[in-house]
C-alpha cells in the first residue's frame, strides 16, 4: 500500500463524518481484516477457512459521491460543513479526504452565492431562515462527471430562482440537473418529499459495469463507485451463472445486482420493501432495455416464506441493511432447492449472525472477501458465497 495515504484530515478533532479519518490507510485495512478475521473465527463447521485479505481502495482519497453540506453562520460569515458527532456545532468542512472534490466545490459555491443573492441561512434554534443543505450526487457517464445538486430550503418561495440557477450552472458546467427541496421540518432527515425540478431531467445516470443508473435525490446508490464495481463483479463471479438459473435478488434497492447477472440468467426477480427504490429499478430496466428482470415491493422474509418451499429459484443474492436478513428468511432457503448464496453485507457482526444460520442448515461457506468501500470510517464491506452440499 502507498505510503502517502496517511489520512492526516484537519477536522479530525470536529466533524463527525469519518472515524478512522487520523489512521493512516494501511492501518485502517488491518484493523478492518483483523476485525473480519476474528468474527468468522466464531464460525461453526471447516475451522481451517479463513476470509480473503481485504480488497483495498484503488485510492481511499475522495471517493463518496454523495456529499452533503449544512449552511450556517460562523461570525456573520456563510459557511458550510457538517455537524460534529457529540454536539449540534458546525464544523466548517474545507478540505474533506473523502468527499469528491467537485462536489465539495459546489457545495462551498452555493455558499458563496449566497451572500449576493442575499438569501438567509436556516436557524434551528429559532426556526428562521431560507438556505438548509445542498446535498451534491455524483456521477460518471461516458467518461463524464455530472453532478445533481439538491438545494433544501426552509421556506416555500425561492427568490430569484432562475438567476441562481444560472450563477450555479456557470461556475459548475457539469450540473447537469438542480432539484429544490422543501423541508420547513425540525427533523434530522436532510430531505422532505417535496422536490421540484428547476434545472434539467432531475436525475443523473451513472454507468456502470456496462449498464446505465439513475440517480434522483433521494434514490438509494453506493457511495463509492470504485468499491462498488468491485463488489458487484464479485457477487457475479461468485453466482457463476450460465444462462439458465433463476435468480432471487434480495434487499434488491434499486436493482443494480440484480440487472448486472440479467445477461447470464433464465430471470432476475427483485425484491425491495421501498416503494421509491421499486420505482427507481423499474425505472433502471428501462433504461436498460432488460427484459428478464422483474422487480416486487415486498417484505423478503415475506415473499419467499409465501412461495411455501415451492421450486421457485435457483440462487440467491442478499444484500440486506445493518440489521442483516431474517432466521424465517434463511430457513425457506435453506429448505428450498436453492444451491448457491450470494451474501452481501455492510454489517460483519449480523453477517456472521445469518451465516451460522446457513452453516447449521447444511450450507457451506466458500468464500468471504472484504472489500472496502468506505475508507476512513470502521465500515467494511463483505461478499460472500455459500453452497448447499446435500442432495435436494
Ligand atoms: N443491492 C442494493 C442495495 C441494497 S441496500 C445496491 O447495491 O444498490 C438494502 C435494501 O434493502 C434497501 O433498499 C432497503 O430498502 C431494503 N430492505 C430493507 N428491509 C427490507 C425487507 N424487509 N424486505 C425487502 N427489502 C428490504
Amino acid at each position: 500500500m502507498d505510503e502517502k495515504y496517511v489520512f492526516d484530515c484537519p477536522h479530525s478533532s470536529g466533524c463527525g463524518g469519518c472515524s478512522y479519518n487520523n489512521i493512516a490507510y494501511e492501518k485502517q485495512l488491518e484493523k478492518k481484516e483483523g476485525r473480519i478475521r476474528g468474527l468468522f473465527a466464531q464460525l461453526p463447521g471447516d475451522k481451517s477457512f479463513k476470509p480473503d485479505r481485504i480488497v483495498a481502495a484503488a485510492c481511499p482519497y475522495h471517493y463518496r459521491n454523495k456529499v452533503h453540506g449544512v449552511l450556517g453562520y460562523r461570525r456573520s460569515k456563510i459557511i458550510c460543513g457538517l455537524y460534529s458527532e457529540d454536539s449540534h456545532k458546525l464544523v466548517n468542512v474545507t478540505d474533506c479526504l473523502i468527499e469528491d472534490e467537485v462536489a465539495s466545490a459546489v457545495i462551498a459555491g452555493v455558499a458563496e452565492l449566497a451572500g449576493p443573492f442575499k438569501y438567509t441561512i436556516f436557524d434551528e434554534d429559532k426556526g428562521r431562515g431560507f438556505l438548509r443543505h445542498v446535498l451534491v450526487r455524483v456521477a460518471h457517464s461516458r467518461g463524464e462527471k455530472k453532478l445533481l445538486v439538491v438545494i433544501v430550503t426552509a421556506l416555500k418561495e425561492f427568490p430569484r430562482k432562475n438567476d441562481f440557477v444560472k450563477a450555479l450552472t456557470a461556475k459548475f458546467p457539469m450540473i447537469e440537473s438542480i432539484v429544490w427541496n422543501y423541508n420547513p421540518r425540525r427533523t434530522s432527515m436532510v430531505l422532505s418529499d417535496n422536490n421540484t425540478v428547476i434545472y434539467g431531467p432531475g436525475y443523473i445516470v451513472d454507468d456502470m459495469l456496462g449498464l446505465r443508473f439513475a440517480i434522483s435525490a433521494g434514490s438509494f446508490y453506493q457511495v463509492n463507485h470504485e468499491g462498488a464495481e468491485k463488489m458487484y463483479s464479485l457477487a457475479r463471479e461468485f453466482a457463476g451463472l450460465t444462462g439458465k438459473e433463476r435468480v432471487l435478488d434480495a434487499y434488491c434497492g434499486t436493482g443494480t445486482i440484480g440487472m448486472l447477472m440479467c445477461d447470464r440468467a433464465e430471470s432476475v426477480t427483485g425484491v425491495e420493501l421501498n416503494e421509491s427504490a421499486v420505482r427507481d429499478a423499474v425505472f433502471n430496466k428501462k433504461l436498460n432495455k432488460i427484459k428478464n428482470y422483474r422487480v416486487l415491493c415486498a417484505d423478503a422474509t415475506k415473499y419467499i416464506t409465501d412461495l411455501r418451499g415451492k421450486d421457485a429459484f435457483d440462487v440467491v443474492i442478499m444484500d440486506p441493511p445493518r440489521a442483516g436478513s431474517t432466521p424465517a428468511f434463511i430457513d425457506a432457503v435453506v429448505r428450498s432447492k436453492v444451491r448457491k448464496v450470494v451474501y452481501i453485507s455492510c454489517n460483519p457482526e449480523t453477517l456472521v449472525r445469518d451465516l451460522r444460520l446457513f452453516i447449521k442448515g447444511g450450507f457451506v461457506l466458500k468464500k468471504a472477501v472484504p472489500i472496502d468501500m468506505f475508507p476512513g470510517t470502521s465500515h467494511v464491506e463483505v461478499c460472500c458465497l455459500l453452497e448447499q452440499l446435500k442432495s435436494c
